[in-house]
């Protein structure tokens, strides 16, 4: 494993196991500062503290090495399903807002965390659960890519962050690599830096790229063209 996903594994290792104290109740404005980390430099919640985005990642791992090529969702259906997660998002503000529902029993990491403490589930919530995990060893983060309203708000927020990735299209050699490891199935190549809200900041890119240097996080170079780069693929 490369050196930036070895920090990436350590530091969702950590959090995963400060989700079974009682570090998050403590310090609860913790997630302000995951926020303010997004508005800053993207989602960095969900690539890099995320548990159940880090099963994903686990699952994932044994998947490539049970099944040689995972599946990709046909960029002509993953243009228009990337939405899904924003109306999941606004569908349960809604309910939340209406006190309708209660928004945070149906989030799936907390629903996780209440089955490792033993207590009890809806039984349809574990096996979604596991449906999901057991799809993420032959499709990457199917749970991010569609489902998640917590990264749906952290990619909102990440509309305006100051750092990205860029690429650097002078020492680019188009092999394409980038676009095939990126598990939000974002289209790297063709950018000079990366504004999709769908990322994650894995830096899974990043560590493939095989000219190092291309792609790097950068500041974002104010004022900002307006193209391609900013859309949400
Ligand atoms: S992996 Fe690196 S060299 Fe290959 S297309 Fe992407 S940015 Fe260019
Ligand atoms: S663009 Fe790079 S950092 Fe963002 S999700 Fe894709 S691989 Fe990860």
């Amino acid at each position: 494993m490369e050196r930036l996903q070895k920090y990436r594994f350590v530091t969702q290792i950590i959090f995963f196991l400060l989700g079974f104290t009682a570090f998050y109740s403590t310090f609860g404005w913790i997630k302000f500062l995951y926020v303010v980390l997004a508005v800053i430099a993207g989602a960095f919640y969900c690539g890099w503290v995320c548990p159940f985005g880090m099963i994903q990642d686990v699952f994932g791992r044994i998947g490539s090495k049970i099944f040689k090529n995972k599946l990709r969702m046909p960029a002509v259906i993953q243009r228009y399903l990337i939405y899904l997660r924003y109306l999941l998002m606004g569908f349960f503000l809604i309910l939340a807002a209406n006190q309708i529902w209660n928004f945070s029993a149906f989030d799936s990491r907390i629903v996780f965390f209440r089955l490792t403490a033993l207590k009890a589930v809806e039984t349809s919530a574990i096996v979604i659960m596991f449906l999901f995990i057991m799809a993420g060893m032959v499709f990457d983060r199917p749970f991010c890519n569609y489902f998640c309203p917590e990264g749906a708000r952290y990619g909102l927020l990440s509309l305006v962050r100051i750092f990205s990735i860029r690429r650097n299209a002078d020492s680019c050699i188009s092999c394409n690599k980038c676009d095939r490891v990126c598990p939000m199935q974002i289209k790297i190549s063709d950018k000079k830096s990366i504004r999709s809200p769908h990322c994650i900041n894995c830096f899974q890119c990043i560590s493939n790229c095989p000219v190092k240097g291309t792609l790097r996080l950068e500041k974002i170079k104010w004022p900002r063209k307006v193209a391609s780069s900013n859309s949400i693929k």
